[in-house]
C-alpha cells in the first residue's frame, strides 16, 4: 500500500475526525492520501458512546460507528491507510516531509499532524498503577464496570461532568471530586449532573493518592482539602480522572512552533504552521472547541491549504531523489 521510495503528495498523521476528513478531501482532489491513522485508530471517538451533537444524525450515532463511516468515506476516493503509530517525523519548511515507521521512511511534499488529544494525569501515588484495577481516564469505556459500586470521579469540566453522568446510571453512588468551589463546566452539562440523585459533590478538595488493597484493586482514595489542607479517606471502588486533555504533539516538539502547552500553533484562519508544506489540523491545534464537528471542520483547512500549497509550490529538488541517487517518482498534483 504505502511505497516508501514514492514522494507523495500528502501524508496526514492521525486517525481521528480531523485526520479522517483531511483524508476525504485531498483523496478527492485525487492528492491519493496517505493516512498513518494510529494503531487504536479512531481516536477520542472509539470512547465515546452517544454522538447526539455531530450534525446529520439526528437520532444520535455511537462513536465508533463513526468513526468507521468516516474512514469508509475516505477509503471511498483512494486513501490508504496504515493502521501504525508513527515514531518519528523529519520535518522541514519547504522541503520534502519525512515519516518514519521504525527505520521505514516515508516521503511527502506536505503533511497534515492531525494527531489529536490525550487524557491529562493527576500525577499522584497510585494513578498509573491502579490503571485498569479501579482508576481509569474513559467513563464511556470502564463506567460499566461499576455497577452498583460507590465511584469517584475528579474533575470540574465537561468531560467530568459528561462522564459522572453515564457513570451514574451504573453507579450507586457518586462524587464528583473538584478542586475548586466553581465548576468550570458549562451549566447545561453541570446542572444536567446535578439532577442525577446519586451524584454529589465535593469541593475543593484535590486527590493525593489511589490506595490498593490486598488484591491489589483500588480500594479508596486520599483527598486533601485544598484551602484548610485537612485531610480524609473515602472509601471507593472506582475512581475516574477527567482532569482534560493533552496535546499528542511529542513526534513534532521542537521542530514545528508549540505553545507552551503543547499545542501546534497554526496561523489565525488557516492551518499553516510556521513551516511551509506543514499544515496542523484538530485537536492537536484547538485549545478550546474540542468538537468533532471543528475537528472535521479543522481537517477539511488542512486538505485545502495542503492542495493550494502543493499548486502554488515547485516540488523542491531534493524531492527527485532518493539519498543514494535514485529517482523517485514525482505525482503531478493537477
Ligand atoms: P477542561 O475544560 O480543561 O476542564 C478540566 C477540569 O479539570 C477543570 O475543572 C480543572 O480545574 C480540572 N483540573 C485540571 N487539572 C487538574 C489537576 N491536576 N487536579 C485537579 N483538577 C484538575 O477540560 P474538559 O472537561 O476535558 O473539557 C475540554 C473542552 O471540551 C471544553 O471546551 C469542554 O466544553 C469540551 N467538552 C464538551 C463536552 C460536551 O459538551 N458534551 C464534553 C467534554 C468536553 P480548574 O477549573 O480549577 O482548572
Amino acid at each position: 500500500m504505502a511505497d516508501s521510495k514514492k514522494v507523495e503528495n500528502v501524508i496526514i498523521i492521525g486517525g481521528g475526525p480531523a485526520g479522517y476528513t483531511a483524508a476525504l478531501y485531498t483523496a478527492r482532489a485525487n492528492l491519493e492520501p496517505l493516512v498513518f491513522e494510529g494503531f487504536h485508530w479512531g481516536g477520542q471517538l472509539q470512547n465515546t458512546t452517544d454522538v447526539e451533537n455531530y450534525p446529520g444524525y439526528p437520532d444520535g450515532i455511537m462513536g465508533p460507528e463513526m468513526m468507521s463511516q468516516f474512514r469508509a468515506q475516505a477509503e471511498r476516493f483512494g486513501t490508504r491507510f496504515v493502521t501504525d503509530d508513527v515514531d518519528r517525523v523529519e520535518l522541514s519548511d519547504g522541503g520534502v516531509q519525512k515519516v518514519f515507521l521504525g527505520e521505514e521512511e516515508h516521503r511527502a511534499k506536505t503533511v497534515i499532524l492531525a494527531m489529536g488529544a490525550e487524557p491529562k494525569r493527576l500525577g499522584v501515588p497510585g494513578e498509573m498503577e491502579l490503571g485498569g484495577r479501579g482508576v481509569s481516564t474513559c467513563g464511556v469505556c470502564d463506567g460499566a464496570f461499576f455497577k452498583g459500586q460507590k465511584v469517584i470521579v475528579v474533575g470540574g469540566g465537561d468531560s467530568a461532568m459528561e462522564d459522572s453522568i453515564f457513570i451514574s446510571k451504573y453507579a450507586s453512588e457518586l462524587m464528583i471530586v473538584n478542586r475548586r468551589d466553581e465548576f468550570r463546566a458549562s451549566k447545561i452539562m453541570f446542572d444536567r449532573a446535578r439532577e442525577k440523585e446519586n451524584i454529589t459533590l465535593k469541593t475543593p478538595f484535590v486527590a493525593e493518592e489511589f490506595v490498593a488493597g490486598e488484591d491489589g484493586k483500588l480500594v479508596k482514595i486520599r483527598l486533601r482539602n485544598a484551602e484548610t489542607g485537612e485531610r480524609e479517606e473515602i472509601e471507593t471502588s472506582g475512581a475516574f480522572v477527567a482532569i482534560g486533555h493533552t496535546p499528542k504533539s511529542e513526534i513534532v516538539a521542537g521542530q514545528v512552533d508549540t505553545d507552551e502547552d503543547g499545542y501546534v500553533v497554526t496561523e489565525p484562519g488557516s492551518t499553516r504552521t510556521n513551516l511551509a508544506g506543514v499544515l496542523a489540523s484538530g485537536d492537536v491545534v484547538d485549545h478550546t472547541y474540542r468538537q468533532a464537528v471543528t475537528a472535521a471542520g479543522s481537517g477539511c483547512m488542512g486538505a485545502l491549504d495542503a492542495e493550494w500549497y502543493l499548486r502554488d509550490s515547485p516540488p523542491p529538488v531534493e524531492a527527485h531523489w532518493m539519498p543514494g541517487g535514485e529517482p523517485v517518482e514525482i505525482v503531478p498534483t493537477s
